[in-house]
């Protein structure tokens, strides 16, 4: 996706080997023109394969999620990571290590959000280890809904996650992926959408 490449080109930052910076239109600032892109996008991606939901993940997931959400015309699910008191009802939980943070979540959806006949679209801002995808494809699991696949903004191609996803069965469709951030140098794999999109 041509709009995202520059956006990473021209705002993220190298942060480490193994991280990168998006505050200022994906982690902390959003920029709405750039979602609604990434939006339609997964939308065209996903347009044949039956989704009826969409999953995502507490808080950067929320905002790509639901653009995509209103262009397929689906409502959206995010998990919390934090106990809330009101969420009480049929809990789906699982655990989470975060790769930015350093720490085990639990993260937790009610049941009453997905039921057996969804087919889900899970969708995330990165997907480095696979961790919260996996964690989410987990409470997918569990509601006995199934996983249409899983859509990622930005996949550091590097890093685990889209391989182990993939080869569990998983289709995955990640609109930027990083090939490296060594040595601060940010560089992508190249795509064939890129021609296309
Ligand atoms: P994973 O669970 O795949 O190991 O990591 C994905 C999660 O960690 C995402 O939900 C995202 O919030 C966070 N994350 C992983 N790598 C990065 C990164 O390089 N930059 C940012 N901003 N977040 C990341």
């Amino acid at each position: 996706m041509r709009l995202l490449r520059e956006k990473i080109e021209e705002e993220g930052i190298v942060l480490s080997d193994g991280v990168l910076k998006v505050d200022s239109f994906l982690n902390h600032q959003i920029d709405p023109v750039l979602m609604k892109e990434i939006g339609i996008e997964f939308a065209r991606r996903f347009k044949n394969d039956g989704v009826t939901k969409i999953v995502t993940i507490e808080s950067s997931g929320i905002s790509p999620a639901v653009m995509a959400g209103l262009e397929m015309g689906i409502k959206v699910v995010f998990a919390r990571k934090r106990k809330s008191l009101t969420l009480t009802n049929n809990l789906l939980v699982s655990s989470v290590y975060s790769f930015t943070k350093q720490e085990e979540n639990t993260i937790a959806v009610s049941g009453q959000f997905i039921s057996p006949e969804d087919r889900i679209l899970i969708i995330d801002d990165f997907l480095a280890n696979g961790e919260a995808a996996k964690g989410l494809v987990d409470i997918v699991n569990q509601s006995g809904a199934t996983v249409a696949g899983v859509g990622i903004v930005i996949e550091k191609s590097f890093q685990k996650g889209a391989k182990e996803l993939t080869d569990l069965g998983y289709r995955v469709e990640s609109l930027a992926k990083i090939a490296s951030l060594k040595e601060g140098q940010l560089s992508f794999v190249e795509q064939l959408e890129e021609v296309t999109s």
